[in-house]
């Protein structure tokens, strides 16, 4: 039987190997886990081989298992991710309970985001989500409007902008699929090239998952994720 602390090795392989060939540090690419429809106890086993950042999908899901693993006394402090689509009326839930929010498309979300950020906590991290293919996945801004988003991003102070993140159509092949994974960088670059106050901890593409990593790392991800490949096929039948 292949535990998820093997499959979790093997993936800090393959980034590692990813890396090799494009000449790149394997620590510039981090690792995230995406949890999602997988429950807690798995979260905890990953955990306990090392892995410290998890992303997760469905938002309520993600606040429970957030709160179930909390409660496991013998597991470290985690760093939550929200990788999900984030309607209006979620934005409270995501701004409480999770650390870093990848798909933030529009200015209302981010001003939400901003307004419901408890005082308590650090800043939330943010990445702005592109779509640089048209394609199937409607969430994500145009990389015209990822430039005017930054600008409304940087100056929220309860907001810390990371980078982008992206989640492009699978191509025919590895070359399409490079040239779309470089059209994210592209955004990424420009922001920088922006030279827009706020940038400081711009530092995160946040692109590539299980299937697609090597060309993601290849065009420039710092940051893959991963969830099939830790934790094994999903199964949402119990999902409504
Ligand atoms: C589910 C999901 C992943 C992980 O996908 P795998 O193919 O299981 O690696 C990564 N990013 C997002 C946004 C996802 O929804």
């Amino acid at each position: 039987m292949t535990t998820i602390a093997n499959k979790l090795q093997s993936v800090h392989t393959q980034i590692h190997e990813a890396c090799q060939k494009c000449g790149r540090q394997p620590t510039q690419v981090s690792l995230l886990a995406v949890s999602k429809t997988f429950p807690a106890e798995a979260v905890r086993e990953a955990a306990l081989a090392g892995q410290r950042a998890f992303g997760e999908n469905y938002i309520q899901e993600g606040v429970d298992k957030i709160a179930a693993v909390r409660a496991m006394v013998d597991v470290p402090a985690l760093v939550w991710h929200c990788i999900g689509p984030i309607q209006s009326n979620k934005t409270k839930l995501v701004a409480q309970h999770f650390d870093w929010a990848h798909t933030v498309d529009r200015d209302k979300i981010a001003q939400r985001l901003n307004d419901q950020r408890p005082e308590e906590l650090p800043p939330l991290q943010v990445c702005i989500q592109v779509n640089v293919d048209g394609g199937s996945t409607k969430s994500g801004c145009t990389p015209q409007q990822a430039l005017e988003l930054a600008h409304v991003i940087t100056q929220l102070p309860r907001l810390q902008l990371r980078g982008v993140m992206s989640i492009p159509d699978p191509q025919a092949d590895d070359a399409a699929m490079l040239q779309v994974h470089r059209k994210v960088v592209q955004v990424f670059e420009d922001i920088r090239a922006s030279g827009m106050a706020g940038l400081e901890r711009f530092d995160t593409i946040s692109l590539g998952m299980t299937a697609d990593m090597h060309t993601a790392i290849a065009a420039g991800s710092t940051m893959v994720r991963v969830g099939s490949g830790i934790f094994g096929a999903r199964d949402y039948s119990h999902k409504a």
